[in-house]
């Protein structure tokens, strides 16, 4: 029955910034009850074939996804394509230059940090990722072991974020690129977290209506599908509000934890609210695998 299947469409592995290996995850979360998950690590699929492998013996759906970065109006956001085709080759490409942009700039950043009096910063990312995608949250970890913070919510406070010590912009992909790989790759587009990037009403709006309609004619084809309306940080209000942007501009709905793993202890996989009354579940739309409609 569906109302008692439990889908957590957002989470991370050591494949990006997430704590635990893509198994770990999947384990964890079969054992949090949860019947579908989605893996979408930040512009990259290297989680994916782990993963799979490992919810094949378990009772648990495992959608491939991804969390692409995209610039749009010179600020970042995080759009999630769900159910991609990990072997898709322009999708794997785009993903492969965002990881080179992160490079890039987590030498920046390491630059950075070196004239703020921290030395070797971009070597300590280095070893927390452990040779995959190199994110700030590895900065984070790295400035916290050295004592320079006192956890990660206090470097995105006072490192790393604009006016402060280590601050880069990033340089990601457009919102229209984002979609053509996603779509290319068979998969539903979603924006993550929406309510995280603090727009103003009308420039929310602006958003939705920008990705829903990306290519222009038919884009049903093109542009983007869904909202991610419950998130794990998200509050109840910033829930309603995005349950009711959701159904004025007819995107479906969808829910993920956004976990990252146990450090983070507030956010827990499969305890999520219930979508809001009126909205129209992701796993509805015609392009969700049917075997994931459990
Ligand atoms: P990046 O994509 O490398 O710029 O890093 C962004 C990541 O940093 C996000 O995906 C989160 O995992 C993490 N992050 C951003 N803001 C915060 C915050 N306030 N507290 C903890 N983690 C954060
Ligand atoms: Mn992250
Ligand atoms: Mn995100
Ligand atoms: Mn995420």
């Amino acid at each position: 029955m569906e109302t008692m299947c439990c889908y957590d469409l957002h989470s991370h592995s050591t494949a990006s910034d997430g704590t635990l290996s893509p198994a770990t995850l999947v384990e964890k979360a079969h054992a949090a009850g949860v019947n579908v998950l989605a893996l979408t690590d930040h512009d990259t699929l290297d989680g994916i074939a782990e993963a799979r492998r490992a919810a094949a013996g378990l009772d648990l759906e495992l959608i491939p996804g991804v969390e692409i970065s995209v610039t749009w109006r010179a600020m970042t956001l995080h759009v999630l394509g769900l159910n991609v085709d990990p072997d898709n080759q322009p999708l794997l490409a785009g993903c492969q230059d965002l990881r080179a942009t992160r490079e890039q700039r987590a030498q920046q950043i390491g630059c950075k940090l070196a004239k703020a009096g921290i030395a070797n910063a971009l070597e300590g990312a280095r070893r927390q990722s452990r040779g995959k995608i190199l994110s700030r949250t590895h900065f984070a970890h790295f400035l916290v072991e050295t004592g320079r913070a006192a956890s990660v919510q206090d470097v995105f406070k006072n490192f790393l974020v604009k006016g402060k010590p280590g601050y880069v912009r990033g340089e990601w992909t457009a919102m229209e690129q984002a979609l053509d790989w996603i779509r290319g790759a068979g998969g539903l587009p979603v924006i993550a977290h929406p309510a995280r990037y603090r727009l103003t009403r009308s420039k929310l709006g602006a958003l939705v209506d920008e990705f829903r309609e990306a290519g222009g004619e038919g884009f049903r084809e093109a542009g983007g599908e869904g909202l991610e309306v419950v998130s794990g940080s998200h509050n109840r209000d910033e829930t309603l509000h995005m349950a009711a942007l959701s159904r004025t501009h007819r995107l479906f709905a969808s829910c993920g934890s956004d976990y990252h793993g146990p450090e983070k202890p507030w956010v827990k996989l499969g305890r999520l609210r219930g979508l809001p009354e009126g909205c129209a579940p992701i796993w509805h739309a015609d392009a969700w695998p049917v075997t994931a409609a459990a």
